[in-house]
């Protein structure tokens, strides 16, 4: 079945010339969407520009909307183990989300709020050019594979989008509500999974220096 998230949107001109601070700027002012009535704050996102890997959730949580900062809730800590687990350092990896804008009561982003949103999206992936891009549950996981398949199939496995790895994992706050740790749980799963895409971004780092 066709993906919830499959659309078709040209680049906008206007966002293609900006550099970062400026896409991040225009972002803090968004009127795209009926998510700017009940925002706090904008979360455009955190980490280095360009990142070699970038994480992208759903949307904005409660603590995030607060914050202006993506993944600092209880789903932002157990993320920071995940990473860490694997070796890797939050501040290494640049981490946002499909809409900037907290929904209402954390219900799933709309299409119509997906696609207002996805342009900025778009020019933040430009500007960062990672190598490897994990999508974080089903949303953005639908959305880079353009399918209606679930997380739970989609997990642990390289795609491509547009030239770049794509490798799907299950959402943190997905975890907070399945806490089994035994073999085949979602929490074993992720940890597998994290240590794939560690020794992955390890290779294309030796082939980029040949
Ligand atoms: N969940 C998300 O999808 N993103 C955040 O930034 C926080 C929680
Ligand atoms: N639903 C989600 O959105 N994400 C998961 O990781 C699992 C179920």
């Amino acid at each position: 079945m066709k993906s919830l998230f499959d659309f078709e949107r040209e680049p906008e001109p206007e966002l293609s010339r900006l550099d970062f601070p400026g896409l991040v700027e225009l972002m803090s002012n968004c009127q795209r969407c009926r998510l700017k009535e009940s925002r706090s704050r904008v979360v455009p996102g955190e980490g280095p520009v360009p990142a070699e890997l970038v994480f992208i959730g759903e949307g904005p949580g409660e603590v995030e909307d607060q914050t202006g900062r993506p993944f600092v809730g209880p789903a932002g800590q157990l993320l920071d183990k995940i990473l860490d687990s694997a070796g890797l350092r939050r501040e290494e990896v640049y981490i946002t989300n499909m809409v900037k804008c907290r929904p209402p009561l954390n219900r799933t982003p709309r299409q119509d709020e997906v696609e207002a949103c996805w342009p900025y999206l778009e020019a933040q992936l430009r500007l960062l050019a990672p190598k490897i891009i994990v999508p974080l549950g089903n949303v953005p996981a639908q959305f880079f594979l353009k399918t209606s398949e679930r997380i739970s199939s989609l997990r642990g496995q390289f795609f491509k989008w547009r030239g770049i790895e794509v490798f799907p994992m299950f959402h943190p706050s997905y975890l907070l509500r399945n806490p089994a740790k035994g073999k085949g749980s979602p929490k074993y799963l992720t940890w597998q999974d994290i240590q794939a895409v560690k020794e992955r971004l390890d290779e294309l780092r030796r082939s980029a220096q040949g």
